[in-house]
């Protein structure tokens, strides 16, 4: 073979000295090798660990998916490359699969290597295809790291990208536990979170806006369910302002609401759709745009000014053809849709209930959030040393959980199994143990 066998000692020591790692001061990181996953398993630094994460929230098939490995051994042995100007039979074939599963009137799919891509050729479609420049997107939202993708991100990590594209400008979307709009109910956050959804459109000049991104339900950044109505009410003011919705579905689609699209859940079609992880669960990189029949009649007659190499990249396509595909045959939607409403959601409440460190509950499918805070009346957030002490019990009693500022994320493969999902709650149960012992009185 080709490739070297490396212990773990010289994966650390080759990591340490050669690989620059995202989001992170070098010398404050210690990351451990993984060597091996199956399913909802993974081996980290030699000790299996029921993944809670499916890494960054992507591996929504499970690991090793044998029909998945198969589908891109095979597909490597018949073609690995093609450049975006020839035609190809997984291309073709993986633009026909998205766009039977996205909503109807939404035909044609632009090709990325991931989300952030996807997000930066979204906003450029719009762009070009309202002649306008603006583009409002949410505070607490991620889009991805590229220098339009990160202005459009709505929290910290945008910082280090400053000042950023032009254009871009902010709102605040619903967040009824933290509520921006004083609000006290749910309808009353969506009501108000339109009003002043409406009044910054105004504010910018309505027909100066391109588009309104927002991700279907926030992700990384607290999975934020949208008040009923919200969406619909968005929608309703690109209408009436001719604006286009962009439905940012990287984290949310495929499976992993329990609909091929988080939108479905609200009946809402949006104009444009940006995909990516769950497209394939990651085993190659890949996303997209799915563009509306209208939108992408403004490409006929006029080029599209974008492209990128591995624009469609067959071992990719074949990976999302055969994704899709098991998806279908295993019932993995409807897997993740049932689990989430007759397991997840009812265990997790039973969980805040018994644990006083837990400040709220959200979620849909197998993609939820508990808020973890100091004292239930104030809403303090844990800090990150303490949420650092959780995770290490979670950890020491075998499951690895996914840590956002004080919330711990519920976001393992979503072909996870009742037994699989009752192991990893008995480990979360240690680390709301430790959260308990940081609630004051
Ligand atoms: N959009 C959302 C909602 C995401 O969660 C992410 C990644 O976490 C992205 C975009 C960026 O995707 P990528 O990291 O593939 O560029």
């Amino acid at each position: 073979s080709l490739l070297p066998t490396l212990d773990n000692a010289r994966t650390r020591e080759l990591d340490k000295k050669h690989v620059l790692h995202s989001w992170s001061a070098q010398n404050a990181i210690n990351p451990p090798p993984v060597t091996e996953a199956s399913g909802v398993r993974m081996t980290v630094d030699g000790t299996s660990y029921i993944d809670f994460t499916s890494q960054l929230v992507n591996v929504n098939i499970g690991y090793q998916h044998p029909k998945l490995v198969a589908a891109i051994q095979e597909q490597a042995g018949r073609l690995m490359t093609v450049s975006p100007a020839m035609a190809n039979d997984m291309r073709s074939e993986a633009a026909r699969v998205i766009a039977e599963v996205a909503p109807d009137g939404m035909n044609m799919v632009f090709f990325t290597n991931g989300g952030a891509e996807a997000n930066e050729n979204a906003i450029r479609m719009a762009r070009l295809h309202t002649g306008r420049h603006k583009v409002l997107a949410a505070y607490r939202s991620y889009h991805g790291a590229t220098h339009g993708a990160i202005t459009l991100t709505g929290e910290p990590r945008r910082f280090g990208s400053e000042p950023g594209i032009p254009g871009v400008v902010h709102f605040f979307g619903p967040y009824l536990y933290r509520s921006p709009f004083h609000a006290t109910t749910e309808a009353e956050e969506g009501d108000r979170a339109l009003q002043h959804l409406r009044e910054v459109m105004v504010a910018e000049g309505t027909d100066k806006i391109a588009a309104i991104i927002l991700e279907t339900i926030v992700g990384t950044n607290g999975i934020l369910m949208p008040p009923d109505g919200y969406l619909r009410g968005v929608r309703e003011l690109c209408d009436e302002f001719g604006i286009l919705l962009i439905a940012d579905e990287v984290m949310a689609g495929f499976a992993r609401t329990g609909e091929w699209f988080a939108i479905n859940h609200w009946d809402v079609v949006p104009d444009l759709i940006s995909f990516a992880k769950g497209v394939n669960s990651g085993y190659v990189p890949l996303g997209g745009v799915i563009l509306s029949d209208a939108v992408a009649g403004s490409f006929m007659d006029t080029a599209y000014p974008g492209g990128l190499t591995y624009s469609g990249h067959p071992l990719a396509c074949a990976s999302a053809v055969a994704s899709v595909s098991i998806m279908k045959e295993e019932g993995i939607v409807e897997h993740a849709r049932d689990l989430g409403e007759r397991v997840i959601g009812p265990k997790l409440r039973e969980l805040a209930q018994a644990h006083r460190s837990v400040g709220e509950v959200r979620g849909i499918g197998v993609f939820w959030a508990l808020e973890l805070v100091t004292d239930p009346d104030a809403r303090t957030p844990l800090t990150a040393d303490q949420m650092n002490q959780v995770a290490a019990a979670c950890k020491g009693a075998g499951m690895w959980p996914f840590i956002a500022g004080n919330r711990v994320h519920i976001v393992p493969p979503c072909v996870i199994t009742e037994e699989e999902f009752a192991e990893g709650v008995r480990a979360l149960e240690d680390g709301l143990a430790v959260a308990d012992g940081f609630v004051a009185g």
